[in-house]
């Protein structure tokens, strides 16, 4: 049995006393509810100050990047073992560093392998465009992303993966409940093909994109997805409890 997650990508939203206020409002509710992983993902200048407010509660955190060098001249990065210091989780590959940072799956590959040596548990990100969407490219490219990913990677008992088709992000329009259950399919068959069978039955796979207090129980609802990477609706506090909720009732 896959125990199901909800993680919050604040994205670059919430200064730290608007991240304080947030965590406020979310954390009694959220402690409350039982039988999912619940992981909050500030901006790096709140991790501090969201890791202290949620100290002893079952609420986890999550960074929303990392830079794979330990240490060293790279002005203005974080580095895993700064965030394992913080947190558990940090999120890798999210289309938005793809697109605006120029992230390449061998890059993100990078991080993926620094983050784990770091002992942190990355939700990576994959997911197609939308002309390739279009073009009937979806499986092709999860599939080419999650291989490249995963070189080198030996086994994925801490990793997380998130499908964000990314035409779906931040624009209002979800894919259905089905689409998403069959892409996610279909990353767990690669992950059976790429490890065994065993892995695919146990590792955690996400949706994400335009995930609301509306439609979270369609996507709970699929046997494949294990949870849902949310992002404009987890800044709303009644929103993210909600989908929560919803998710404890159909999968906890
Ligand atoms: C995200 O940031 O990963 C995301 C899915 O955003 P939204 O829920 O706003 O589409």
């Amino acid at each position: 049995m896959r125990v199901p997650l909800i993680a919050g990508n604040w994205k670059m939203n919430t200064t730290v006393s608007e991240a304080v206020k947030l965590v406020n409002e979310l954390r009694q509710g959220l402690d409350e509810i039982d039988n999912v992983d619940k992981v909050l993902c500030p901006p790096f200048i709140s991790l501090v100050a969201v890791g202290e407010l949620i100290k002893g509660s079952s609420i986890g955190l999550g960074a929303q990047n990392l830079y794979f060098e330990e240490k060293g001249a790279y002005t203005g990065e974080i580095s895993p073992l700064m965030l394992a210091e913080l947190c558990e989780f940090v999120i890798i590959g999210h289309s938005e560093r793809r697109q605006y940072f120029n992230e390449t799956d061998e890059f993100i590959n990078k991080k993926v392998q620094a983050a784990l040596k770091a002992g942190l548990k990355p939700i990576l990100c994959i997911g197609e465009r939308l002309e390739q969407n279009e073009a009937g490219l979806t499986a092709e490219v999860v599939t080419k992303q999650l291989r490249l990913a995963l070189v080198g990677i030996d086994h994925l008992s801490e990793m997380i993966i998130a499908y964000e088709p990314v035409w779906a992000i931040g624009t209002g329009k979800a894919a259905t409940g089905e689409q998403a259950n069959q892409t996610i399919g279909l990353i767990r068959h690669n992950v059976s093909q790429l490890y065994d069978k065993k892995t695919a039955q146990d590792v955690r796979i996400l949706y994400g994109g335009s995930v609301t207090a509306d439609n979270a129980t369609e996507f709970m609802q699929q046997p494949e997805i294990d949870g849902a990477l949310v992002g404009g609706a987890s800044l709303k506090a009644d929103q993210f409890l909600s989908i929560v909720r919803q998710t404890t009732e159909i999968k906890g």
